[in-house]
């Protein structure tokens, strides 16, 4: 896969921005939010003149909001600064913090994106382009949403979750014609098209996800992918599929 073709499927991971900013109440974030939303899901924020608390748009170039006329809580340096405390206190909470979004920032190549990062603002830059990716194997989205595709794919095939797990764990030697394994007909495909499904999946995965070895494991990580595409919040948030609630806990990774 070219790196075009993969920020074309990052692309449709994501909601477009501003789809997004309608649902953002910005008074309410804290720095783990603050640091995504600068960082990664919508660095203009960065460049705005700034926001309408009643109707949560925000603001590019006006004074007052275009859309109610009310008046703009303005994006100044004593905003940023609040900010930058909110985001101090996210990474004294979790000192991993700053990698680990670097991190998610790359796998979705996002690090690539132009950041308009406000100067008072200039340490947590710093701390980013300083930032070294986690030890030992980093939270991957993108094998997420990529095991996701493919389970959304066997399931309209007409595969049940346990045929799709069975599949991926090699548990049943297939033979090449028709399958028959207990009440498991994998869709009526003969065996031999089911390797080679099988196989085509990993390489384009690069390995088999944790998502694919079991039917809990299976449906937590749709769940998942179908909460950060919907839910723009889940994302901010960093909720990782093992952990419900990952944001505010300290992380292991
Ligand atoms: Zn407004």
């Amino acid at each position: 896969m070219t790196e075009d073709n993969l920020m074309a499927l990052a692309n449709t991971y994501y909601l477009p921005p501003q789809e997004l900013r309608e649902t953002f109440d910005l008074d309410t974030f804290d720095g783990v939010r603050w640091l995504r939303l600068l960082m990664m899901e919508m660095p203009t924020v960065g460049n705005m003149a700034g926001w309408c608390a009643s109707c949560k748009n925000i603001e590019s170039h006006r004074s007052t909001c275009y859309r109610c006329d009310g008046p703009l809580v303005c994006f100044d340096e004593a905003y940023w600064s609040d900010v930058g405390t909110k985001i101090k206190a996210a990474v004294q909470n979790d000192h991993a913090l700053i990698r680990r979004v670097k991190a998610e920032a790359k796998a979705f190549r996002f690090d690539r994106q132009t950041l308009y990062i406000p100067s008072v603002l200039a340490w947590v830059r710093d701390e980013w382009d300083q930032a070294v990716t986690p030890e030992g194997r980093p939270f991957d989205p993108i094998t997420q949403y990529k095991g996701a595709n493919c389970v959304h794919d066997f399931r309209e095939l007409g595969f049940t979750d346990e045929e799709i797990v069975d599949l991926f764990a090699e548990r049943e030697q297939l033979p090449d014609g028709p399958v028959k394994i207990k009440r498991r007909d994998y869709a009526g495909i003969s065996g031999k098209v089911l390797r080679e499904m099988r196989d085509r999946a990993i390489a384009s995965i690069g390995h088999v996800p944790a998502s694919l070895t079991s039917v809990p494991e299976l449906w937590r990580t749709m769940a998942w992918v179908k909460e950060q595409r919907e839910n723009p919040l889940a994302r901010l948030n960093g909720e990782r599929p093992r952990a419900k609630r990952a944001h505010g806990l300290k992380s292991s990774s």
